[in-house]
């Protein structure tokens, strides 16, 4: 099964044989408190990406209603073009529960996951993917591709996204308007995300 909830509408688009775990069913059904509630602690993580110079973009993951894994953008920082934050909070968060197996976790995501994070998604398996704006450049899950939809792992994914979207959407504009006039100090030059 592969339900799609923008914001306050909960949209089915696709369906295949429903083989969803119940804690994944159970964060599909919280409610939209929470998941502002916890997209907000990924604001805080985009937040400080923009203060060390990189894109804001932030995640985390959660487990049994609590967050075992954060993560911000850190291209920049760490010269890394694989440092996106859903990659960091995904790792930290395998690392935090000891077991790389994520299905019965949820991803919280500032910005829609592009193509690599929709793959480390594919193999990390959090179920649950809440993110808050779209990524028309370079989103993979809804905006280019939909690469968690119709998988080669015939995984079932749940997909919510608007969630605080103008508050996500609002970092990222302000911080490449800043760019623009050169006011941003980046550690690795001015490309990157
Ligand atoms: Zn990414």
């Amino acid at each position: 099964m592969f339900r799609w909830c923008c914001n306050a509408i909960f949209h089915p688009i696709h369906h295949t044989p429903a083989t969803m775990t119940g804690a994944a069913m159970e964060d599909a059904l919280a409610s939209f408190a929470t998941h502002e509630r916890f997209m907000s602690v990924a604001i805080e993580e985009a937040r400080l990406a923009a203060e060390a110079g990189d894109v804001p973009i932030g995640a985390v993951v959660v487990h049994d209603g609590r967050i075992v894994g954060r993560g911000r953008n850190q291209v920049e920082v760490l010269n890394d073009p694989t440092a996106h934050a859903e990659i960091l909070a995904l790792g930290a968060a395998a690392a935090g529960i000891g077991d790389w197996r994520l299905d019965a976790c949820t991803l919280y995501s500032t910005l829609e996951p592009c193509t690599m994070c929709s793959g480390a998604i594919l193999l990390a398996r959090p179920r649950l993917i809440v993110y808050g704006t779209r990524d028309p450049r370079a989103g993979a899950v809804s905006s280019t591709a939909r690469l968690l939809e119709q998988n080669p792992y015939n995984l079932d994914f749940e997909v919510v996204e608007g969630i605080l979207a103008s508050e996500c959407a609002g970092l990222l504009k302000e911080f490449f308007g800043r760019l623009r006039r050169g006011d941003v100090e980046r550690p690795g030059g001015d490309k990157g995300r």
